[in-house]
């Protein structure tokens, strides 16, 4: 790496604690700096075009949502990986000249990054990379590992040293130790061993690969741009820079670019997909099109359904901006109630999530949202937002539109209640703080002091989606957030259960 990355990357050194010999794989015994090591993220990544770096940071600009903690670009210009990783916005990094001009080449990838609770550490800013027999690797990631500190643990035991208290290292370390020969061989020797969600883009001196888990949790497109693959997150990556999307990277699927074109690869053994119904309720864009679908007409229809399932005798329909939006619209239009801009969005403040500690993220609500008080004052109102977790912005909500004089608030949230911690990238926290896994509907509606409160059903969220009751056409999302049906072995939280099976065998021999 050339030294222009030396000044930001050393300011990372801390100190986390290595692991305990012996320590049991299920129960993560160290202090990795208050990281989780759980990230949702966007990442995006082009080959062969000669503003590489400038077209990634633009990408990266539209995936700002996925991320906002972080941002990074490793670009390779024919002889030398050139490495940029900032703490904070795209636009704050990598808009200036100066910066895309230390990122010379025609082959980039990028990632936004939006680390869960803790601070985030620059070592831990992606793309991480990493020199190996076959030369640079560096790699982006989006989801999370669900035996990620199981493998770091093994690898630490065996010798390996990790620069990062990232699961996406693990990936650079199972291919730098594979035994298989050419470096797309060892790449997916090192995906075969890892369980739970990636959308991953990286980039070697040849190569720029893509590669999606067995289940598709999370999104992944191809485009192109003057005849250069893209791979991303989103196709809202894709329209900001007047790209083409090409198709969805398929579940299991790796894609391999090159100077020989793309190729397709499926070296794991086929699964359905499955991919994550929470991408439609909040996480993508709302103009991106997810696997054929548009995520703002699926909003809307979330909301259509909410209104058939819980209509409420109401003056006005209040969205809780901008995530409520769409579902608010099609509330509105199913119930013929006029929708009204009731709270006003200071946009130059950060997601509420972004905040680390509660006080901050309460902070953070007052500060986010006001109430229009010539819209909602003497009247009845439903608010509509698309979900509930900690339900720190419902309380604050529901009480700002009783001091801006509303006569009835009733609350409508477009999904299910979330009752089950994520463990696929998104950011839902331990079970015990999520309101819907404390508390029932009545003491929900109590806490935040709305006059009435309604959930969309699990099967109105796929009525949503266009599939009725138990349509076997109904594809498998994975919906685990709001039924606990999760699609992977959660090996980091309990155990491996082959290993348990062999040690049971052992002890019984
Ligand atoms: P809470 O205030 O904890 O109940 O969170 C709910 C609010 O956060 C809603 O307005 C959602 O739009 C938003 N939200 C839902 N899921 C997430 C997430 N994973 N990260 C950030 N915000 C979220």
């Amino acid at each position: 790496m050339p030294e222009n990355n030396a000044a930001p990357d050393d300011l990372a050194l801390d100190t986390t604690l290595p692991p305990r010999a012996g320590a049991s794989p299920a129960q993560p015994d160290f202090d990795l700096d208050g990281d989780t090591l759980r990230e949702e993220c966007g990442v995006f990544g082009i080959f062969g075009h000669p503003a590489a770096a400038a077209i990634t940071a633009l990408g990266l600009h539209a995936l700002q949502h996925r991320g906002q903690e972080a941002a990074g670009i490793v670009a390779f210009d024919g002889a030398r990986f050139h490495s940029e990783r900032r703490m904070g916005l795209v636009g704050d990094h990598f808009s200036s000249a100066a910066t895309i001009e230390r990122l010379p080449g025609s082959a980039a990838v990028g990632h936004v990054r939006y680390s869960t609770t803790g601070e985030t550490i620059l070592r831990n800013v992606q793309p991480l990379f990493a020199e190996l027999e076959s030369g640079g690797l560096a790699v982006a990631h989006n989801g999370n590992f669900t035996n990620g500190l199981t493998l770091r643990r093994e690898l630490i035991r065996e010798g390996a040293i990790c620069q990062s208290t990232s699961d996406t290292e693990v990936v650079l370390l199972l291919t730098a130790r594979s035994r298989r020969g050419r470096i797309m061989d060892r790449f997916t020797d090192a995906l075969s061993q890892i369980e739970g969600a990636y959308a991953l883009v990286a980039l070697t001196n040849k190569k720029l690969i893509g590669a999606r888990d067995p289940l598709g949790i999370r999104p992944l497109v191809l485009g192109e741009l003057d005849g250069c693959p893209i791979l991303c997150s989103e196709t809202c990556a894709l329209d900001i820079i007047g790209a083409r999307f090409v198709r969805d990277i398929e579940n299991g699927e790796v894609i391999v670019v090159d100077a020989a074109g793309v190729r397709s690869l499926k070296p794991f053994p086929h699964q359905p997909m499955r991919p994550c119904i929470f991408e439609y309720v909040y996480f993508a864009r709302p103009d991106s099109i997810v696997h054929g679908r548009s995520v703002y007409e699926t909003r809307k229809a979330m909301g259509a359904e909410l209104a058939k399932e819980s209509p409420a005798d109401a003056d006005v329909v209040v969205p809780v901006p901008d995530s409520g939006v769409p579902a608010a619209l099609g509330y509105a239009a199913a119930c013929g109630v006029p929708f009204e801009l009731g709270i006003i969005r200071n946009h130059y403040v950060g997601r509420t999530f972004i905040q680390p500690t509660q006080a901050i993220r309460e902070l953070g609500v007052r500060l986010k949202h006001n109430a229009n008080r010539a819209v909602v004052a003497g009247k009845r109102v439903v608010l509509i937002d698309d979900s509930i977790v900690r339900g720190t912005t419902s309380v604050k909500i529901v009480q700002m539109m009783r001091e801006a004089g509303a006569r009835e608030v009733h609350m409508r949230i477009s999904s299910p209640p979330i009752t089950h911690p994520d463990f696929y990238g998104i950011d839902t926290p331990e079970r015990d703080k999520l309101l819907a896994a404390r508390m029932d509907l009545e003491g929900m509606r109590r806490f935040m002091g709305a006059d009435s409160l309604a959930f969309l059903s699990i099967d109105g969220i796929y009525r949503a989606m266009g599939y009725a009751g138990r349509d076997p056409r109904r594809p498998q999302f994975t919906d685990h957030c709001f039924t606990g049906d999760y699609p992977t072995r959660l090996t980091d939280q309990h155990g491996d259960p082959d290993r348990r099976q062999m040690s049971l065998l052992a002890e019984a021999s």
